[in-house]
């Protein structure tokens, strides 16, 4: 089964798209990425996931339950990190861990302490005091403490310093070889490509691709670097050309015998072929409208 499914989900703030049509499946045991743009409707979906908001149209289930009729199930069996936390002021970390899991009538003391030592986060502070780290650091404490069937974390690396970050990725990898389902949004690429198994891209609301991140970096285009010369500039499936004296670097996609052509006719001294990252293939859709796969 699933750990999350949506059909045709669809929000509107009055006139103002949050998603559109929004059709995903998060299989259990899932690393799985949210990638977008700010503005583009992760926070939306995330949190009609969690019945926070209710859709103007389309259905979603979370583990198995009804978005809209079963949300107090939902919450109780979810942890969530919110893209941005407000904590009580005045209040340190250990009081802000200690009734979030109050919330859920649980005692996670014992994970709290161990979370906070990992991620090296003093639970003696006060929250108000803490950089932006350190309250995304509570944040994904609250998140993990009861040990959740499910996570669903928004944004949740901005502020993490690199070493924190891979860290963090390292916990969730943990939790996931325990069964853990991981559902996590994201701007940034390459955090994505290195660390979900299977990924969607949304632009204006809408899911532009989705699948294993292994097919949507390749999708088919390579990054070809040559020095030396070919005629290569007019193959229809050359883009994103860069010439300098020495060569030319490019995305190249469809039938490879024309630029095999093009390159043994040339003079050609080296060349690399290899796929492209998600950053290139994701800014390639964006740019032209999205083919998908
Ligand atoms: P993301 O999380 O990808 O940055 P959001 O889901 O926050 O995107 O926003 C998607 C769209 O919905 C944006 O145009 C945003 O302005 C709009 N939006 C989000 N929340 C609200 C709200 N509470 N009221 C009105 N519009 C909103």
């Amino acid at each position: 089964m699933d750990a999350i499914v949506t059909r045709g989900l669809t929000k509107y703030y009055g006139r103002t798209r949050g998603v559109e049509d929004v059709s995903l499946a998060v299989p259990r045991g899932c690393l799985f990425g949210f990638i977008g743009p700010n503005g583009a409707g992760k926070s939306t979906l995330i949190r009609a996931l969690l019945g926070l908001i209710r859709p103007t149209a389309g259905q979603a289930e979370v583990l198995g339950m009804d978005v809209v009729r079963d949300r107090e199930k939902i919450l109780a069996r979810v942890g969530y990190l919110p893209a941005e936390a407000a904590f009580w002021p005045g209040m340190r970390v250990r009081e802000v861990l200690k009734l979030s899991a109050g919330l859920r009538k649980l005692d996670c003391r014992r994970q709290a302490e161990a979370l906070c030592e990992r991620l090296r986060l003093d639970p003696a502070r006060r929250v108000d005091e803490l950089s932006l780290g350190g309250r995304k650091k509570t944040s994904i404490v609250c998140a993990l403490q009861h040990e959740p069937e499910l996570l669903i974390l928004d944004e949740p690396t901005g502020g993490l310093d690199p070493l924190m970050q891979r860290e963090f990725f390292a916990l969730l990898r943990e939790r996931q070889a325990q069964g853990t389902t991981v559902f996590l949004s994201s701007h940034i690429l390459p955090e994505v490509q290195h660390s979900c198994a299977r990924a969607a891209v949304i632009r204006a609301g809408r899911i532009i691709a989705a699948g294993p991140v292994t097919e949507l970096a390749g999708a088919g285009a390579r990054r070809v670097v040559l020095r030396g010369r070919a005629d290569i500039e007019r193959l229809p499936g050359v883009r994103d050309l860069q010439t300098t004296p020495e060569g030319a670097g490019f995305l190249y996609s469809g039938d490879i015998n024309p630029l095999l052509a093009a390159l043994a006719a040339g003079d050609v001294k080296d060349l690399t072929m290899s796929e492209p990252d998600l950053e290139e293939v994701f800014l390639h859709w964006y740019e032209e409208g999205g083919a998908g796969i």
